[in-house]
């Protein structure tokens, strides 16, 4: 009898699973990839447990994750307190949005001007990046 655990198929695959969210081609490679792990279900649950940020995990793109954290399509027994960060870059996105000058968002929240810049850099991109992945013919709610 043997018992042997599954092993992730990234682990022989040789494909780049940290591709660039706008490498549609790599993007694709590493998600066929994750189509046949065998653990995949729990690695997708681990991924958005810990929040990782890059890479795709259990076929996930990091795309796809930070768009179920914004839309709350995160299953309930995966969800953890949000992270500091994402804190901060929601009260970022809701200064912004008031039209809060970058300075006094950053004074606000006791940051530096570049940080409050690299999180608006980061809304934009998933926005932009959430706007390709909708189906054709999908109205804004
Ligand atoms: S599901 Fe996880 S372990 Fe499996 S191939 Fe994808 S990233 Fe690797």
């Amino acid at each position: 009898m043997t018992n042997r655990q599954p092993r992730p198929a990234c682990a022989t695959a040789g494909v780049d699973m940290y591709p660039a969210p706008s490498d549609d081609l790599g993007t694709a490679r590493a998600v066929a990839v994750c189509d046949t792990c065998q653990i995949r279900q729990a690695c997708a649950d681990g991924a958005l447990a810990r929040r990782e940020q890059w890479g795709v995990w259990g076929g996930l793109t990091e795309t796809r994750r930070r768009s179920m954290f914004r839309h709350n399509r995160v299953p309930a027994h995966i969800v953890r307190a949000p992270s500091p960060a994402m804190i901060r870059r929601e009260e970022v996105a809701r200064l912004a949005g008031k039209r809060v000058p970058t300075e006094a968002i950053a004074a606000r929240l006791g940051v530096t001007v570049d940080l409050v810049c690299r999180d608006l850099q980061r809304l934009r991109s998933d926005r932009q990046a959430e706007k390709q992945q909708e189906p054709a013919g999908t109205v804004a709610a």
